[in-house]
């Protein structure tokens, strides 16, 4: 066993202890800056080496007892031995870094808003299922790197709803013979269970992911975890036949219930289903919202721009704001969502597009046409040159940059430089006990 003895100087974007002895760096999870002690290399990988906590001879203030026994080995929560308020800290000083070393940008952004309890906050819980010697089902989280399961009984950072619906499956999938699935193999049947619990409105979808369609005792299984939670509204089979390691397949099958949820966001209200992307966080996805909004300085006469929209929420809460929106997905899904959503809560200023967001902008722009105000809130890759170069074109007067990695933003950001000025930045805690961090930033079109 290789121990090193040295200092924790820093925390890594990821949120892992940078520890050096001897002249090397090793990235440790659960290590926080100012600690020393006993390190055990365990791995090194694509040229960065990465070592386990043996024994600390000097504690971090900020260390705590964590909440949850099996952070260390769960692996997503690399925050839960440190206190909120460094966790917080820390995500306003990424955010910075990222700016500094990415788009070379001396940015000052406002400390990250962080939430009154930040805990039980996550609406969306998936988990994959595995089986012990004893024939036992368990479920939990793929160790970080691999895809070997740590079994999980409570999350603390889940929907507290989600542990009786899974503790239910597994009770229930023992009995009704349910196979988990084995990926190395291809064989066995229950891949994922997914779960959406809306925050404002007492309503649950259960998503069974399933390698096959064809499912023994289907409506029994059915009526029986109807029975042991009977807050359940809704419950989809999605058929992911593939070898692959995205967690929806193409085809699904409404076993109970409308096939969606509905949720209350802004006051307005959203149906949800499987495949949509919804902001997993409902609290702060409220203030991240709020912060936009602020930041478009929207009038009645703007008209807005929705890019990467999902459900349109973020066009929505911003339509009784302005003239009118245009709001642009790739997902046709969300886009019918969408759609339903803005019938359903009268509102008729909204438009939505199902296209690649990039195609759909260089059309608008070659067309001329107008955009007083973008909000972007891309996935974690950013958006890309093509639709960089578009906006450019387009030249609304605000953009309203919204961002789950500070790294792409910082780059887009860099990109947009010569025609918008950056005017805020506000990182919001969407994730806590995580080192993820939500960011809104403002970027104004330059006077010529
Ligand atoms: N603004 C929404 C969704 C943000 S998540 C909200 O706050 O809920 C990012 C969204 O971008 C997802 O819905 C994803 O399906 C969509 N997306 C990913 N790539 C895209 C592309 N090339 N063009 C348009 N939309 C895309």
């Amino acid at each position: 066993m290789h121990v090193l003895h040295g200092i924790c100087v820093d925390l890594s974007h990821e949120g892992k202890g940078v520890f050096k002895s001897e002249g090397e760096t090793y990235f440790v999870p659960g290590m926080f800056p100012g600690e020393e002690g006993d390190v055990e290399f365990a791995y090194a990988r694509a040229g960065a080496k990465f070592g386990k906590i043996k024994k600390l001879d000097k504690v971090s203030p900020d260390r705590i007892d964590p909440r949850c026994k099996i952070c260390s080995a769960c692996g997503g929560c690399c925050f839960q031995q440190l206190s909120y308020k460094a966790q917080l800290d820390f995500k306003t000083k990424k955010v910075k870094e990222q700016f500094r070393k990415i788009a070379k940008m001396d940015v000052e952004p406002k400390p990250c808003i962080g939430m009154d309890n930040p805990y039980f906050y996550r609406n969306k819980i998936q988990m994959p299922f595995g089986k012990d010697q004893k024939g036992n089902l368990y479920c939990g989280f793929y160790k970080e790197g691999t895809h070997v399961i740590v079994p999980v009984e409570t999350c603390f950072i889940e929907d507290e709803r989600a542990k009786k619906i899974l503790d239910a499956v597994k009770k229930l999938g023992k009995g009704f013979r349910i196979e988990p699935y084995n990926e190395d193999e291809g064989s066995g049947f229950l891949r994922h269970v997914l779960i959406r619990a809306a925050k404002h409105k007492e309503q649950v979808m259960v998503v069974l992911v399933t390698s096959r369609e064809a499912f023994p005792s289907r409506s029994n299984f059915v009526k029986a975890l109807l029975k042991e939670c009977p807050f359940i509204t809704t419950i989809v089979q999605n058929i992911n036949s593939r070898h692959t390691n995205v967690i929806l397949g193409e085809a699904e099958r409404v076993l109970y219930g409308p096939g969606y949820i509905e949720d209350i966001l802004c006051g307005i209200s959203f149906k949800i289903s499987a495949k949509s992307f919804y902001q997993v966080n409902p609290i702060m996805t409220e203030v991240l919202y709020g912060k936009a909004i602020e930041a478009a300085e929207l009038t009645k006469e703007d008209v807005v721009f929705d890019a990467y929209s999902g459900i349109g929420t973020i066009g929505m809460v911003a339509s009784s704001h302005c003239k009118n929106v245009i709001a642009v997905e790739i997902v046709k899904e969300a886009v019918a969502d969408a759609r339903k959503n803005a019938k359903f809560n009268g509102v008729d200023n909204i438009s939505f597009y199902c296209d690649d967001a990039s195609a759909f902008m260089v059309r608008m722009a070659q067309n001329k046409e107008r955009v007083d105000v973008l909000f972007m809130d891309p996935p974690r890759k950013g958006s890309d040159q093509k639709c960089l170069d578009a906006i450019c074109k387009l030249a609304p007067k605000r953009i309203v940059y919204v961002s789950c990695d500070p790294s792409t933003l910082a780059r887009d950001v860099a990109y947009l430089n010569k025609k918008y000025k950056l005017q805020s930045v506000q990182p919001v805690d969407m994730f806590p006990q995580t080192s993820h961090v939500e960011t809104v930033a403002c970027l104004r079109l330059k006077e010529r």
